[in-house]
């Protein structure tokens, strides 16, 4: 299962916005590592499932998609929610968010948020509708995509210059990307970071901006994209592909993919869970004295021995004859529902018969 971002944050799964935010840093500032009762662990824990629930479209698809894709990590590129926007690899916190956590200090004082290397934006999530047939959602498919999107510029790299010219270390400050300046405060002289103005932070000054990207870093294409879509998929179901959504600017990381698979339905199959449901009709006579019939399955026709007395209803099952299960061993059952025909409009010699039976 996946981890309970709720529980995490201690409110209810209707929680709205700002109840999110406030437990969220009512626990930070519990758990602060800076504090003397502090823990790092949860600490990384909470500010994880912030990252999540903190965004109202990221927590969309954690409610609907979440636990379900936990166990496909690591699997051909398919992730789990775990990683999720990175937070589980280190501290990625929105000082906004965080707020007064230090009973307001920073508003008094004047600090910014920055100092240091200017964060640049990570590269969009998108999502992508994928239509399947009933049959490939059994046994996956690969399929190619076309796909617009922000990809690396081709002419600087993703360096930012124009090619052939240069790119120099921020004289300012040094290529750290901010400035220290004591301020006078009236608890005395507070040092203070700040974002480097002259290179905005980059610690990197361009002679020539790259004429394709204009600095960017990144344009938008069009790009063929190879998807796996793995055997057992359901309908309504997401496949998350790690970094193949939009490149970030300047260098940074590129967001993720999610390919949203919809899977049209096959005429007389139903699917439960990695079982397969039918319906067969079959005579009285076959009913009464049982009988061998074939049954189409998702694996083709499989003999089906009807029992002698069998009655209308009953349901037969045909193990492993169903859908493989994502990401894991074996295979759903087909469930086929026999339903006996009573016969109609009988001739007149039938009806004689049937009355001589008299069963
Ligand atoms: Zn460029
Ligand atoms: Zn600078």
């Amino acid at each position: 299962m996946g981890k309970d971002y709720y529980n995490i944050l201690g409110v209810q799964k209707g929680a709205g916005q700002e109840e999110i935010k406030k437990a969220f840093r009512k626990k930070a500032h519990k758990y602060h590592p800076d504090k003397a009762n502090g823990d790092e662990a949860k600490f990384k824990e909470i500010n994880e499932a912030y990252q999540i629930l903190g965004d109202p479209k990221k927590r969309g698809q954690y409610d609907q998609f979440g636990p379900a894709f936990e166990n496909m990590q690591g699997a051909g590129g398919f992730g789990g929610f775990r990683d999720f926007s990175g937070a589980a690899n280190g501290f990625n916190i929105n000082m906004d968010d965080l707020g007064d956590i230090f009973g307001g200090i920073g508003d008094i004082f004047g600090f910014s948020n920055g100092g240091g290397h200017r964060r640049s934006a990570r590269g969009r999530d998108l999502q992508l509708l994928v239509n399947i047939s009933f049959m490939e959602a059994v046994f996956g498919i690969d399929k190619e995509i076309m796909i617009n999107k922000q990809v690396v510029c081709d002419r600087c790299n993703g360096n930012l210059a124009e090619p052939g010219t240069k790119i120099e270390t921020c004289k300012i400050c040094k290529g750290t990307g901010s400035t220290t300046r004591v301020q006078q405060t009236i608890l005395g002289n507070m040092r203070v970071n700040a974002t480097c103005e002259a290179c905005g932070g980059e610690g990197k000054t361009y002679s020539k901006l790259c004429a394709t990207c204009f600095g960017k870093g990144t344009v938008m294409d069009k790009v063929s994209l190879k998807i796996k879509i793995p055997a057992g998929i359901n309908n309504g179901e997401t496949i998350r592909l790690t970094g193949r959504g939009e490149a970030g600017d300047k260098g940074a990381p590129a967001g993720d993919l999610y390919l949203k698979v919809q899977v049209a339905p096959k005429p007389g199959f139903e699917r439960v869970g990695f079982d397969v449901k039918s319906a067969v009709d079959i005579s009285f006579t076959q009913a009464a004295l049982g009988d061998k019939i074939d049954i189409e399955t998702v694996h083709g026709a499989v003999k089906l021995k009807v029992l002698a007395g069998t009655e209308s209803g009953t349901v037969y099952k045909l193990r492993n004859k169903g859908i493989q299960r994502l990401q894991a061993s074996g295979k759903g059952d087909h469930l086929v529902t026999v339903n006996i025909k009573t016969p109609r409009n009988l001739n007149r010699k039938q009806k004689e018969l049937l009355k001589e039976l008299n069963i």
